[in-house]
């Protein structure tokens, strides 16, 4: 049985708090190739490595986690990811959208692309509380603020691109897949 899967809402919060986590890398992702092929190829090992990192940093290392890079046809309409985890067996897919898909530069696609991948760990941080249909909406604007936190320590920077928070923003708040079912 799987567990409930959350959808990654594309809405750009501004971080108004501060989140303590270990030293950071200031990781940036790698200037890529345009080649949408290639900078697909180099993605996968990118973003494994940062969620192996990532994975230690939120003390999820005991989780098996697979990241299965996707088409936007095989996500929810103008989401950016998701996550199913299966809470028993300490499993959990990651399902990000493929680079291809996004209309902006490798290296703003990889940067967004790792910022979905922080943004499902949180909810996997999250997934023991109670949960309810009503809880979903504020769950995920507490899920964005501490990912976007997150990744700007980490990268000691500004926020994400602006490009990258345009396609945040493009989708309404409420565009999520709320059901509590397994795909
Ligand atoms: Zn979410």
């Amino acid at each position: 049985m799987h567990g409930p899967f959350t959808t990654r809402f594309p809405v750009f919060l501004i971080a108004l708090f501060v989140f303590f986590i270990a030293a950071s890398s200031n990781a940036e992702p790698p200037a890529l190739s345009t080649d949408g092929r290639i900078c697909g190829a180099q993605a996968a090992t990118y973003l494994d490595a940062r969620l192996a990192i990532w994975q230690q940093r939120m003390n999820l290392a005991d989780w098996k986690i697979s990241l299965v890079v996707s088409h936007a046809s095989d996500l929810k309409p103008k989401t950016l990811g998701n996550v199913h985890w299966d809470t028993k067996n300490k499993t959990a897919v990651i399902r990000v959208l493929d680079p291809a898909d996004y209309r902006v530069a490798c290296r703003d696609a990889l940067s967004d692309m790792e910022m979905t991948v922080v943004h499902e760990l949180v909810h996997l941080e999250l997934s023991s509380l109670p949960r309810s249909q009503a809880s979903r909406h504020d769950e995920e604007l507490a899920v964005n603020r501490i990912a976007e936190a997150l990744i700007r320590l980490d990268r000691q920077g500004p926020p994400a691109s602006p490009s990258a928070n345009n396609l945040r923003a493009g989708a309404p708040a409420d565009s999520g897949d709320i059901t509590a079912s397994s795909r």
